[in-house]
């Protein structure tokens, strides 16, 4: 099929705070604001920002676990907005997601040959053997012993019970599987474990992954391509390699100079750059970025800069760095974050 496995375009969701009906100037969290991209069949995107940028929204909306305020996903070219209940229930087959924590995603009562056909159960019966059969190779899949099958979730160490999250999101075959900050919770040598089975699967199975962390170390093993959001909006989305060879955006930048080096003993730090993260119910003007920034100039306090088209492929939103002339701002609105990864060349659609 023609066309992006996955593509995002103007996502936006705002969640209202508080406010009765007659409260017409009620508050909203801005979690979202004007997110697109896209994601290519076996191609891993990674999702990169500090705690609170949206991350999780993006992936629940995607999900339609919640309804976007504006925007559209369409998932092998058809919009989940304009899909039934039925039809989304298909539509869930091909997009799965994995989730940080495991322990609190996996029902304590089941055993874990039960957890990883449910799924597959929900659509069609199984006999007591065919059920088996699939426990043990799902099992097998993600590198886990068949006799894991009649154990319960809490007899499992963290690994183990992540590779099980793995092998049921698996069960119903998807083309791209959502994980969420899916290796935070783990121990470094366990992340990288997990990294690798992620990987392997992609290599065997050719499955797209949207893979979402606040910690750009795991983002850097595993992405082909980056967006790293601040405070909802995307900033820079460009090839892993070239963004952490060159980070463009400040923000990015910020973040890859403070990450902290891969060592077991040190604690991980969520908020690497200087300054606190502004509100989302109130963001700063212009790009949202300025207060922190140490390049800001007055410009950036007056207007949201755009993602703009520089010439290694990758979009940057700053008004410094990627300064807009003219046309290609307008370009750059329509161009973006869709063109194939990692050097996108045509600026149509
Ligand atoms: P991340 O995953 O990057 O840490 P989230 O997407 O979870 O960020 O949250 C983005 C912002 O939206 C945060 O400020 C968060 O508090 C807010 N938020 C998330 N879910 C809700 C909700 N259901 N109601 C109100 N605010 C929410
Ligand atoms: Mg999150």
């Amino acid at each position: 099929m023609k066309g992006p496995l996955l593509k995002v375009e103007n996502l936006v969701k705002h969640y209202p705070l508080g406010g009765g009906i007659f409260n017409n100037n009620s508050l909203v969290v801005r979690a979202v604001q004007d997110v697109s991209f896209s994601v290519e069949r076996g191609e891993t995107l990674c999702i990169v920002g500090e705690s609170g940028c949206g991350k999780s929204t993006v992936a629940r909306l995607l999900m339609r676990l919640v309804e976007p305020t504006e925007g559209r996903v369409l998932l092998e070219g058809i919009d989940i907005a304009s899909l039934n209940k039925h039809a989304l229930r298909d539509g869930r087959r091909r997009m799965q997601m994995v989730f940080q924590d495991p322990y609190s995603s996996l029902n304590p009562r089941l055993t874990a040959g039960q957890i990883i056909t449910e799924p597959v159960e929900n659509f069609e019966r199984m006999t007591r053997k065919k059920r088996e059969a699939l426990a043990a190779d799902l099992l097998k899949k993600v590198g886990l012993a068949p006799e894991i099958m009649h154990r319960l979730p809490s007899e499992l160490s963290g690994g183990q019970r992540q590779r099980l999250g793995i092998a049921r999101a698996l069960s119903l075959n998807p083309a791209i599987i959502i994980a969420d900050e899916a290796v935070s919770a783990l121990d470094v040598s366990v992340q990288a474990q997990i990294l690798n089975l992620l990987m392997d699967l992609q290599e065997e199975l050719g499955i797209a992954f949207l893979f979402i962390s606040h910690d750009l170390g795991v983002v850097e093993h595993i992405g082909h391509r980056v967006a790293v959001m601040y405070l909802g909006r995307i900033v820079e989305l460009a090839s892993a390699e070239a963004l952490f060879a060159n980070p463009v955006h400040p923000y990015t930048e910020a973040l890859i100079a403070a990450a902290p080096v891969p060592d077991p003993t040190q604690a991980r730090v969520e908020a690497p750059v200087e300054g606190e993260v502004p509100s989302p119910v109130k963001p700063p003007s212009g790009c949202a970025f300025h207060p922190r920034c140490p390049l800001a100039e007055e410009r950036c306090s007056l207007e949201v800069p755009a993602l703009i088209p520089i010439p290694d492929g990758r979009v940057v939103a700053c008004h410094v760095r990627a300064p807009a002339t003219g046309v290609d701002s307008q370009v750059a609105q329509a161009v973006d974050t869709h063109a194939s990864a990692p050097y996108p060349k045509n600026v149509t659609d």
